[in-house]
């Protein structure tokens, strides 16, 4: 048998990386495996190792190798990066960090943490005896001083962050947080592999919510957890495998076809965002306008350097203080009232009242006046005139 060839190009490794076709009938996609248990060649006679399909799921393994070939084809080819599905982007932040922190020990998470995040960490972990402190990652001093070497077991990284897409410093910070001994976590959700792959740039583990940009068509919770050390990824398969918190086969089938198309959607996402923010910049009822590709924007120059172009997000104030803000998200017709994000369809919400909600009088609070918007693939021109008439 000669070697498969390994793909690396972004577009072509989507349809490919964990994709061959099917042993069994030629099937060109992965089938959904719909079944809990395999039958055994004899005691301990396993066929392709399957088992059990909280352990092992052939269409659960696809979608694993597909999102360790995105963030990281040759680590990926190679064998030594590994990609594991979850039920939820926090069913896997809470296996990761069961599994590579312990009691007594400490995270620096971003001051901007997505809520649930901050939740899991203020609520839940802290509870087994987790601590965590809050900094302003677009500060590499303020991340320094809150690491303390030899506790602190992670930096947590979002970038850019939600919903104020502040863009952050991969590189620099997995050196900071290396010196001190911790690993360096990175949320990757709001970029998606297509526009950043952190484990190139020193990350040890990336996160995904594939809920987002990954699914891409707000039809299925998931999460993700892409590691580069064979080591550090063996820990996390067996939480994955001991806490259970396990991707479906149903829902891996979707997530993989999700992914097929990334590439091609980003594009998109970022061609759209481009025009409203333009637009949004000259409107006279907007304050400011949050979006990392905008020249004046503080992570502008590092976006650039880190990501291939500037996400499908974008926040802006507007004049009129909270109320004019929420009128804007009930008057919008075309952009859906919703939460979540990185869907096909445009969605418009109100962080302080909806999404962020929960983080209220914390340092987490954000401006009242804000709206986001996640930027889908309709015509861009209905997006805008619709934006128009929800501004007034
Ligand atoms: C949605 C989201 C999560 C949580 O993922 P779920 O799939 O909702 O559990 C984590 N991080 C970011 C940045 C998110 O947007």
């Amino acid at each position: 048998m000669t070697e498969p060839p390994v793909w690396t190009r972004f577009e072509t490794v989507a349809l490919h990386a964990g994709q061959e076709p099917d042993a069994a009938t030629g099937s060109v996609v992965p089938p959904i495996y719909q079944v809990s248990t395999y039958k055994q060649d004899g005691v301990g006679g396993l066929r392709g190792g399957y088992e059990y399909s909280r352990s092992g799921n052939p269409t659960r393994d696809a979608l694993q190798a597909c999102l360790a070939a995105l963030e990281d084809p040759l680590g990926a080819a190679a064998g030594t990066t590994r990609g594991m599905a979850f039920a939820s982007g926090l069913a896997a932040e809470d296996t990761l960090l069961r599994a590579v922190c312990a009691p007594g020990g400490h995270a620096v998470i971003p001051d901007d943490a997505y809520g649930g995040t901050y939740r899991l960490f203020a609520k839940v972990l802290a509870r087994w005896g987790l601590d965590h402190t809050p900094a302003r990652l677009t500060d590499l001093d303020a991340v320094a001083a809150a690491i303390e070497p030899g506790r602190t077991n992670v930096v947590w990284v979002e970038t850019p962050t939600n919903p104020l897409l502040r863009v952050a410093d991969i590189a620099a910070i997995a050196e900071v947080a290396h010196a001190a001994g911790a690993l360096l976590v990175v949320d990757n959700t709001f970029a998606s592999p297509y526009l950043q792959q952190p484990l190139l740039l020193g990350a040890d583990i990336v996160v995904h919510s594939t809920t987002k940009y990954l699914g891409g068509h707000s039809d299925v919770i998931g999460g993700a957890l892409v590691a580069r050390d064979p080591e550090i990824a063996e820990k996390l398969a067996y939480h994955q495998n001991a806490m259970g918190a396990v991707a479906g086969p149903f829902d891996s089938w979707l997530v993989l076809r999700g992914a097929k198309t990334l590439a091609v959607r980003m594009d998109r996402h970022c061609a759209n965002a481009k025009v409203i923010v333009e637009m949004l910049l000259a409107h006279p009822k907007v304050i400011e306008v949050f979006y990392p590709g905008i020249e004046g924007h503080d992570g502008y120059s590092l976006a650039r350097k880190q990501m291939r172009d500037f996400g499908g997000m974008v926040s802006f104030r507007v004049s009129g203080g909270e109320s004019a803000a929420v009128e804007v998200c009930n008057r919008a017709r075309l952009f859906t009232l919703g939460e979540s994000l990185g869907g096909v369809e445009s969605l418009i919400e109100h962080p302080g009242r909806m999404t962020h909600a929960s983080v209220a009088g914390t340092p987490l609070e954000v401006p009242a006046d804000l709206v986001r918007l996640s930027v889908g693939l309709e015509h861009v021109d209905d997006l805008i005139a619709d934006l128009s008439q929800a501004l007034g």
